[in-house]
């Protein structure tokens, strides 16, 4: 851990934004991006921001007002929803209108509603800024599907992590039935491979690696190893 701190010093130290890291972490559905991106902030001592939380939000929203997913119904609800992203003991959460909804928002309604929402533009402006601004005020992991290429195209660094379909439909499924959810992995694969189809196609803020990004896949490395390599890439990058 000393080690560590020591890095991040001379790290932030070479860094000419006042002392500020901002760490860009793209990839698909599954790809182990959260566990990772979580992990390698905390052995950095800075904050991880889960940006597709955000857009779970929205999309709980429209769940429940029933509402269709197209620009001018959306653009309505969104005028009178306050979706807010705040840091307990370090920990990101989420919260709707005032109430903590980071539990709510893990089902595969709101995963497939995020995927088509996302997709609008209002929706993207809507939590563009908030984004912008967290990590402009803060050293920061964050991970998405357009960190790299339009939200932070400055970051310090840009990864893009991917693994195979199968293996990633696996990892998701796994941590659904861990928490009990009752899907089988079929029903996980295929709810992926239309995630990961509308993400890479549609017209704004698609889903691609940049072309200064690192490209890490992560099929055949296990958590510990892949936040091992990450942390390596970041600490080479930075140190450059
Ligand atoms: O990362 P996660 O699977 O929680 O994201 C849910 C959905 O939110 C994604 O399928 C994607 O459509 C959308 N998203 C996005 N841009 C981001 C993060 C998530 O479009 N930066």
């Amino acid at each position: 851990m000393e080690q560590n701190k020591k890095d991040i010093k001379n790290t932030v130290d070479k860094t000419n934004k006042n002392g500020i890291i901002n760490i860009a972490i793209d990839g698909p559905a599954g790809s182990g991006k959260s566990t990772i991106s979580r992990a390698v902030a905390k052995k950095m001592g800075i904050i991880y921001v889960d940006t597709g939380a955000l857009y779970r939000t929205v999309a709980l929203k429209l769940l429940a007002k029933k509402v269709k997913i197209e620009n001018d119904s959306v653009e309505e609800i969104l005028k009178t929803t306050k979706v807010e992203l705040k840091f307990v003991k370090g920990e990101q959460k989420v919260f709707l209108d005032g109430t903590d909804v980071t539990d709510k928002i893990r089902t595969p309604d709101v995963s497939m509603t995020a995927s088509s929402s996302s997709a609008l533009p209002n929706v993207r402006k809507y939590l563009l800024n908030m984004q912008q601004s967290i990590a402009k005020e803060n050293s920061v992991v964050m991970d998405g599907r357009d960190i790299g290429t339009v939200v932070l195209p400055n970051a310090d660094i840009k990864i893009f992590l991917t693994a195979s379909a199968e293996c990633r439909a696996k990892r998701r499924w796994l941590e659904l039935t861990q928490k009990g959810q009752n899907v089988t992995y079929e029903e996980v694969l295929k709810d992926q491979k239309e995630r990961d189809y509308n993400d890479s196609h549609r017209k704004i803020a698609p889903l691609k690696p940049c072309e200064d990004s690192v490209i890490i896949d992560t099929t055949e490395l296990s958590l510990e190893q892949s936040v091992e390599h990450l942390y390596n890439v970041i600490q080479n990058k930075l140190n450059k």
